[in-house]
């Protein structure tokens, strides 16, 4: 099973843009399997997470993968096309942080997003609530951005053990 090492925090490469994917061949789904590998490994280690995208496992391609309740499935070259004004605030974390911690962001209540499916088809798909500011959080991931990006208040950062508390 190939697990990859997921890059963490101060790692230059988690700030490097993202390449379009291009060829939907081999080499494409051999690193679909290496992110949802890598994925499951890590909610099964760390009884948390939902997605990963391809620079955390130092692969600066446009890929992302979720692994959701009743559905898995990899987002290529995902582009934004919508964004709600309506806004809320989440507590969020990154495999890239261990999730050793959480901040607070504030995140588009909805978002519609472009993207192709492991096949090159394109699927254009709105996502609310909480799937939204996942997407929001792997699309930001394709161009160099983290979570702790959003922080605006410098108290708005806590440890996961406080975090279970809330
Ligand atoms: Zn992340």
């Amino acid at each position: 099973m190939p697990v990859k090492k997921i890059l963490l925090l101060g790692n230059p490469v988690l700030r490097e843009k993202s390449e379009d994917i291009i060829a939907f061949d081999n080499q494409l789904d051999g690193l679909i399997v290496d992110l949802r590998d890598t994925l499951i490994d890590f909610q099964n280690r760390k009884k948390i997470g939902r997605g990963i995208a391809a620079p955390q496992i130092g692969v600066l391609k446009k890929v992302i993968y979720l692994n959701l309740p009743g559905r898995h499935f990899a987002l290529i070259n995902p582009v934004i096309i919508e964004k709600s004004s309506e806004t809320f605030q989440v507590w969020d974390s990154c495999f890239s942080f261990d999730v050793a911690f959480f901040v607070l962001t504030r995140r588009h209540t909805s978002i519609t997003v472009k993207y192709q499916n492991q096949k090159g088809e394109i699927i254009k798909e709105t996502f609310t609530g909480n799937l939204s500011e996942l997407l929001q959080h792997e699309i930001d991931h394709l161009h160099g951005i983290l979570a702790t990006d959003y922080l605006v208040n410098k108290t708005d950062i806590i440890l996961r053990e406080e975090w279970e508390k809330l």
